[in-house]
């Protein structure tokens, strides 16, 4: 108390001497301004800050990789930068967080079906493909969609079989719950007509009681076929893969579902990357306590470009089987919901298991039934074992559950990251699956809002763009224009800081990106058309053209 006393008489009186000593000799002399010199200025722009008061500003200033300050244009005055950007109007914004999707190394063996929109088309890349790698080799890829594909239907064993009949071919579907496998998988596989449906799975067969190629969520007992790729290969277009992401304006992800085993490759090209990379986190798969005790020690551990984030539980199926476990049965299947992924005795107790190692979960959960549970479950387990701050979350929570269970999650802060593109994307799956209410309310943003729940919006790469998600969530629409539970859409701004701050609000993040604010990573956007007043239609042909991370330029169209 007294040092302090004695301190601040000594600033007085330091303080007095000084101003008496900045007197200007003359009124008319001007003070010299000192210009702060700073790494790079981005100016007259629409600068979207996403603060909480979601404010807009036309000036920033970036030092060190990280922002220093926002403001209008007189900063100008106090900043100088021999890296003077003009964005000329335009929208810059903080970059996307894409906290739910799946990266990975790709075998040259692979084709990408994602953008594929014909049978025709599938068939020319496998043919490419086999001329390339010569006859008996295996052929992968995916991505393809019949919602996407010209024909208007799934491509079969047959359409494998013309394009490349001497070599064993498996596309999986997007979302990967299903597959197509050719007829010589089929035989290499010993998969007959005969062959039983695998325990959880489906070998669809036809109107003659033949395979058809499409295996139902047991894909694998054809794809453990396929040989392993080098290490090599994978790398290097894994590298190629998160490049590619800052393309799309995409500066940080959470990869959702890796076995400990591949940590060691990111970890490789995180330590000396040849390109520009984006941030990543970790979602390890949980498989047992001895499987993950490599990892134990290492969960929240990283820097700020490659850490260890939550576990992921897989509770329940997607929509393409359909496998999601349903509290109703599906539409036109008799009495069938879907199924869990373990016995719910397991499962109770791996969430109790995990929650008591002090770990954070990222939970999938796609049908009415699993989020209950899982929610059940965890507001239990919370009761029983409290801890502040344990930002739990489901990915996906694809179905609107009953008002109880968004209650509970709002009570014991349960959180989700919701995906809004497969409302547009999957648009057929749940048409063909599910109807009435349940159809309006598929991927709810709005309800789970309106409860105090957070909501960040991911990818889980269908397709990988943010801009799809956003739109998908400010329209509600599918991809034949036909609007979903128009009363769960919600505002561009929400949507924006959904993919932005509360994706690095999941990763324990929020102090340091998500949101332009002074001190925070300078990863940034800037966008071809004004996002906020751009007309809904037009959302999706916005064109990020720059992307920075860490105040570096890393994207440029
Ligand atoms: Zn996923």
């Amino acid at each position: 108390m007294k040092s302090d006393k004695i301190r601040s008489i000594i600033i007085l009186t330091l303080a007095i001497f000084l101003s008496s000593c900045e007197q200007p000799e003359t009124t008319e002399s001007t003070p010299d301004i000192v210009m702060e010199q700073v790494d790079l200025i981005l100016t007259n722009g629409k600068i979207l800050t996403v603060d909480s008061e979601f404010s807009i500003a036309n000036t920033v200033i970036v030092n060190d990789g990280r922002i220093v300050v926002t403001g209008d244009a007189s900063l100008l005055e106090q900043y100088e930068s021999r890296s003077l950007v003009d964005l000329d109007g335009k929208i810059l914004m903080p970059g996307f967080i894409d906290s739910h999707t799946h990266i990975r190394g790709r075998p040259e063996r692979y084709i990408e079906l994602g953008e594929t929109e014909s049978i025709a088309e599938i068939q020319s890349l496998i043919r490419r493909k086999a001329d390339e790698l010569g006859p008996d080799e295996w052929i992968t890829g995916y991505g393809w969609s019949e919602d996407e594909l010209a024909e208007g239907r799934r491509p079969l064993r047959q359409d494998l079989d013309a394009a490349a009949p001497r070599n064993p071919v498996t596309l999986t579907r997007a979302g990967g719950h299903s597959a197509v496998v050719s007829t010589s998988a089929l035989e290499l596989a010993e998969i007959t007509d005969a062959t039983p449906d695998p325990e959880g799975g489906v070998i669809e067969r036809d109107d003659n009681g033949a395979a058809n190629g499409i295996i139902r969520e047991r894909q694998g007992i054809v794809g453990r076929l396929v040989p392993d790729s080098t290490y090599e290969e994978l790398i290097a277009s894994l590298e190629i893969n998160l490049n590619a992401l800052l393309a799309k304006g995409i500066t940080s992800i959470t990869d959702a579902s890796k076995r400990p085993g591949e940590f060691v490759m990111f970890e490789e090209i995180y330590s000396n990357p040849s390109i520009p990379l984006p941030r990543s986190a970790w979602q390890f798969q949980w498989f047992d306590p001895e499987g993950i005790a490599e990892v134990k020690e290492r969960v929240g551990d990283g820097d700020e470009f490659l850490k260890i984030g939550p576990i992921k539980v897989f509770v329940d199926g997607g929509f393409t089987g359909p496998a999601a476990y349903t509290l109703e049965p599906y539409l036109n299947q008799g009495d069938y919901r879907g199924y869990l992924n373990m016995p719910e005795k397991e499962l109770v107790t791996m969430l109790n298991e995990i929650h008591d190692a002090g770990w954070q979960m990222g939970i999938h959960a796609i049908g009415d039934a699993a989020i209950e549970l899982v929610v059940d479950t965890l507001a239990d387990t919370l009761n029983r074992s409290p801890r502040e701050d344990h930002r739990h979350y489901l990915n996906h929570f694809s179905m609107r559950p009953p008002e109880r269970t968004m209650e509970l999650m709002s009570e014991h802060s349960i959180h989700i990251t919701q995906q809004p593109n497969f409302t547009y994307t999957l648009e057929g799956r749940y048409v063909a699956n599910l109807d009435g209410w349940r159809l309006e309310h598929n991927n709810p943003i709005r309800s789970p809002m309106d409860h105090g729940i957070t909501v960040a919006i991911s990818s889980d790469i269908l397709p990988i763009g943010p801009l799809v998600g956003i739109y998908a969530a400010i329209s509600r629409k599918g991809m034949s224009g036909r609007v979903f539970g128009a009363d769960e859409a919600i505002s561009v701004e929400e949507a924006i800081e959904a993919y932005t701050l509360t994706g690095a609000y999941l990763g324990f993040e929020e102090d340091i990106k998500g949101s332009l604010e002074p001190g925070k990573l300078a990863d940034m956007i800037v966008l071809s058309e004004d996002i906020l007043t751009a007309d809904h239609e037009d959302i999706m042909n916005i064109v990020v053209e720059k992307t920075y991370v860490g105040g570096k330029l890393v994207y440029s169209n």
